[in-house]
């Protein structure tokens, strides 16, 4: 289990995210909705620790427990770890252009882990083969198409075994025929028992993987449920509105 307390984070005066609590079980996923501005990608960044909230707590329950609160300043070495307890997946792949595609995903493994080459190479190879691109590992992102390219993110974001895969709008910059072959590897991962917190607003993928649905609006959680439930019978009247724009 992942618990989420009181998450607040403020730009300036400007304050985005207005106390969020979650919890997130292992094996779960959550696939966050809401409108523009709501705060959903500065809340996945607060998980990673790429940003910093001012408040609240971050709780990874299991085998090497960890919980980091953030109002009492926490050190560099405990950001560190926060951050390598899950794998980003961006909306614009981030991938590093002057790499191949093997090199990407290994870069985390050896630079950050220490892992020797030849163990980064072999799980690197592993990892683009169960992504569906074996044959394209040499590769450089410009040669790949966008869904391509999304798929190395997402082997470079498990490549550093996280327990948690965060993942930011993970299809919206892709064309309309390249999204299924990006949903289709991350249902993959979901089956595998990954745990995974999402963003995006794929309605056919929430209710095909998501074990819960969360609705943002303003900086907090406005609705959270079953996506069934949710859809068909959303009680919140912001839920009713946003879903009505974006069907
Ligand atoms: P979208 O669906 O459009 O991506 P979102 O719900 O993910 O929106 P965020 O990207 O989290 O929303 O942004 C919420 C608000 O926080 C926006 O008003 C944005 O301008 C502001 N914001 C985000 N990052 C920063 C930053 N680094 N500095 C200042 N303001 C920021």
């Amino acid at each position: 289990m992942i618990k989420i307390r009181n998450i607040h984070k403020a730009f300036g005066d400007n304050e985005i995210l207005r106390g969020i609590d979650l919890d997130v079980d292992k094996g779960n996923v959550v696939v966050i909705l809401g409108p523009s501005g709501s705060g959903k990608t500065t809340f996945l960044r607060c998980l990673n620790a790429l940003e910093t909230p001012q408040q609240g707590s971050i709780e990874f329950e299991g085998a090497e427990p960890l919980k980091v609160d953030f109002a009492a300043r926490p050190s560099k070495k405990e950001i560190l770890a926060l951050r390598r307890k899950s794998g980003m997946v961006f909306q614009q792949y981030n991938l590093f252009p002057h790499k191949t595609a093997l090199e990407n995903v290994m870069e985390g493994p050896v630079a950050v882990q220490g892992k020797p080459q030849a163990t980064a190479r072999a799980e690197a190879v592993a990892l683009l083969e169960k992504v569906g691109l074996g044959d394209k590992i040499d590769l450089y992102p410009y040669q790949l198409s966008g869904g391509q390219q999304q798929r190395v993110g997402i082997a470079r974001a498990l490549a550093i075994q996280p327990e948690l895969m965060l993942f930011d709008e993970p299809t919206s910059a892709l064309d309309p025929e390249l999204v299924q072959d990006v949903l289709n590897t991350m249902k993959g991962l979901a089956q595998e028992g990954w745990t995974m917190v999402v963003v995006s607003h794929e309605i056919k993928f929430a209710l095909d993987v998501a074990t819960t649905v969360v609705v943002m609006d303003g900086g907090v959680i406005v609705e959270q449920g079953a996506p069934e439930q949710l859809f068909r019978n959303p009680q919140h009247e912001r839920t009713k509105r946003f879903l009505q724009q974006i069907r």
